[in-house]
């Protein structure tokens, strides 16, 4: 579970939005979860494996 430090809430990894990393980093590795409530970015994630 992941807490959103924007809006409090708190959102499972599966319920999370994924979107593109910014920056240089290879979007067919990494992913940002971000929540489903305000949009805020939540975590970076390793997807590479997937
Ligand atoms: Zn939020």
């Amino acid at each position: 579970m992941l807490d959103c430090e924007n809006c409090g809430t708190t959102v499972d990894r599966a319920d999370a939005i994924r979107t593109e990393t910014m920056g240089d980093l290879d979007r067919d590795r990494w992913q940002t979860l971000c929540c489903p409530d305000c949009g805020a970015r939540l975590e970076t994630v390793f997807v590479g494996d997937e």
